[in-house]
């Protein structure tokens, strides 16, 4: 039978994030033949609302209020809890960003709900759905049914193929209006240090540097690639720990958890915590000067090498490519 999915939309700088179409795949999914309801939140969101039905959403709730342009915990939960009394859904997806691990466990707790954090799949299995996570850091993974209550799963950006776009489709808008009150956080300025280029959690390269660039000034030649391959970079926690980056590079265990096409690793050993951040890459590419280096073991293509003869090369050849 099918069922009424609420899916919850991020956006950045007046675009919807591609991991909220991703989240609408997998709201299709637990929905079955039933009802994939997103929801915007935010300030002025509503003219997001058609693209989400273009790729796939069946109708779109909006929450509008000032007080919601910037993310709180108490902000948003306030109004995916007034979507949720409305329309009691029996699911709910997220994606499993920043916002959707804050929100997630709250909206849960609050339901009374389990929570399916962190699902790499979801599929239709003999007539169930089947939420495929890691575990124990990616080195295995559990699959997960629900057999009773909310179905309710935050999904991994960059795993889940989003619906292709329709731009003939159309569906509701309308607006739940909640009164946001008591917020115990007020965000007064929001400061990016990753301003530019990708943004890491979202991005189909990575090119990815550790302790083997040396310093700052290291890293130039791996944004240089990273820019003709249009792609993010990224470090180890042992680039970061030596200040050779900041730490909203660093991807791993205590870092962000990415999924790109490519993932290129330059001077970086594949300490297993770092891995549990990047071995669900497509396709792994290591450079490292030691032949013996971890990262090796789960690299699809290996090069034993100095980064700093290496990555210059590759960005030249990529600009003839290109040119
Ligand atoms: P190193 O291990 O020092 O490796 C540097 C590599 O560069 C070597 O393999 C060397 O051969 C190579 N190299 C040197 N010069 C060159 C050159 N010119 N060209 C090519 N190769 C060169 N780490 C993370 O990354 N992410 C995490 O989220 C994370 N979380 C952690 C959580 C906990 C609780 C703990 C205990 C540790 C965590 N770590 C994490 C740290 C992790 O254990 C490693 O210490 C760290 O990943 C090592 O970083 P690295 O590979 O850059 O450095």
């Amino acid at each position: 039978m099918g069922k009424k999915v609420l899916v919850l939309a991020e956006a950045r700088d007046g675009q919807l994030r591609n991991v909220s179409f991703e989240a609408i795949a997998a709201g299709k999914k637990v929905a079955s033949d039933g009802e994939v309801i997103g929801v915007l939140i935010g300030d002025s969101v509503g003219s997001l609302a058609n693209e989400m039905i273009q790729y796939g959403a069946d109708r779109v709730l909006t929450v509008e209020d000032a007080k919601l342009a910037q993310y709180t915990s108490d902000g948003y939960s306030q109004a995916f809890m007034a979507v949720v009394e409305q329309e009691q859904p029996e699911g709910i997806v997220f994606g499993h960003t920043a916002l959707g691990k804050d929100l997630s466990p709250k909206i849960a707790a609050k339901i009374e709900s389990g929570l399916i954090s962190d699902a790499t799949s979801v599929e239709e299995e003999g007539g169930e759905v089947v939420f495929t996570r890691p575990i124990y850091s990616g080195k295995a993974f559990e699959k997960i049914t629900v057999k009773e209550g909310i179905v309710f799963a935050t999904v991994r950006p960059n795993n889940i193929e989003p619906l292709e776009k329709d731009e003939s489709r159309s569906g509701d808008v309308s607006n739940v209006s909640v009164s946001i009150t008591d917020l115990r956080t007020v965000i007064q300025d929001v400061v990016r240090k990753a301003a530019d280029g990708v943004d890491l959690s979202e991005a189909k390269v990575i090119i990815a540097g550790g302790r083997g660039v040396k310093s700052e000034e290291g890293f130039q030649p791996l944004k240089e690639l990273a820019e003709v391959l249009g792609g993010a970079v990224g470090a180890s926690r042992g680039a970061c720990d030596a200040d050779y980056c900041d730490y909203s590079l660093q991807i791993g265990q205590t870092g962000k958890v990415v999924t790109p096409d490519l993932y290129i690793a330059c001077g970086i050993s594949g300490a297993i915590q770092h891995l549990a951040g990047m071995s669900n890459s497509k396709v792994i590419v290591a450079i490292n000067k030691d032949p013996e280096a971890n990262i090796f073991n789960v690299a699809d293509y290996g090069i034993v090498g100095d980064l700093f003869e290496i990555v210059p090369m590759l960005t030249e050849e990529f600009k003839k490519m290109k040119a």
